[in-house]
């Protein structure tokens, strides 16, 4: 991949991207208060697609390097990329990742939560709980001033701290009017390495942590990455601006309390 200086976003390019980070929110909510014993994943895609297309906006990953769907949806030891089917039905103590994005108005907004299907393991009730604490460390990184693995050693220092393991073959990235833009965003790394974060840069922060070895492996449908030892992983994302005084999640509605997401409920 190339290494371009990583584009700046301008005011009226973060209003624009504003609204597609709260488009994006809102249909991962709808997508959570549908998921339940017995919905099929397929189920759950279609309802993001109608759901983003009643907003005007448009799904990010449909058709994306040839994704056949709308959402990624990984469940248990699936990690990221699960192609959604009519053939996978949801179970009481799935954990389920929603991964999804929508383009508007020439941006992109991406986001993902984990949310636990009725009553979950002990273990995968903190994995899930874990891994949005580490995107959140992330994102408490993502200041102007700070260097770029600033951001992995804050997410990697909280995901380990819990016992768990994070993913490397699969990075956060910076976006705008390309899904995925410069620069790559390890989960992992050095303190105080890295390009320097400058306002303006904005970054879809993406925590993968699994609950055993890091180790990743892909199925033969060329697309769901699952843990190398089957135990389960969470995925949590947000887009994030840079800003002179601080980040900014595009992807979560002023008055939400950041570090909720997912246990909010029905919209
Ligand atoms: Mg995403
Ligand atoms: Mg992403």
């Amino acid at each position: 991949m190339s290494r371009r200086a990583p584009e700046l976003k301008g005011p009226a390019d973060l209003a624009i991207m504003r609204q597609a980070g709260l488009i994006v929110w809102e249909v991962i909510q709808a997508m959570i208060a549908a998921v339940r014993p017995g919905a099929t994943t397929a189920e759950i895609d279609r309802l993001a697609e109608h759901e983003t297309r009643r907003r005007g906006a448009t799904p990010a990953f449909k058709g994306y390097r040839g994704f056949p769907a709308s959402l990624c949806i990984s469940v248990n030891e699936e990690v990221v990329h699960g192609i959604p089917s009519e053939q996978r039905s949801l179970r009481e103590g799935d954990v389920v990742s929603l991964d999804f994005g929508v383009f508007m108005g020439g941006f992109y907004g991406d986001s993902a939560v984990t949310v636990p299907v009725g009553q979950v393991a002990p273990e995968a009730a903190r994995l899930i709980d874990a891994t949005r604490a580490a995107m959140h460390a992330g994102i408490g990184a993502a200041r102007a001033g700070n260097r770029l693995h600033d951001i992995g050693h804050a997410v990697q220092r909280v995901a380990e701290g819990a016992g768990f393991s994070v993913v490397r073959d699969f990075v956060g990235h910076g976006i705008g009017r390309r899904l995925h833009e410069e620069p790559q965003v390890p989960n992992y790394g050095t303190e105080g390495t890295g390009v320097r974060l400058k306002p303006g840069m904005v970054l879809a922060i993406e925590p993968m942590v699994n609950a055993g070895l890091p180790e990743v492996e892909i199925l033969d449908d060329g697309w769901t990455a699952i843990t190398l030892d089957r135990r389960p992983s969470a995925h949590f994302e947000h887009t994030v601006a840079i800003g002179p005084e601080g980040p900014t999640i595009l992807t979560l509605p002023d008055g939400v309390p950041p570090g909720r997401e997912g246990l909010l409920g029905d919209p």
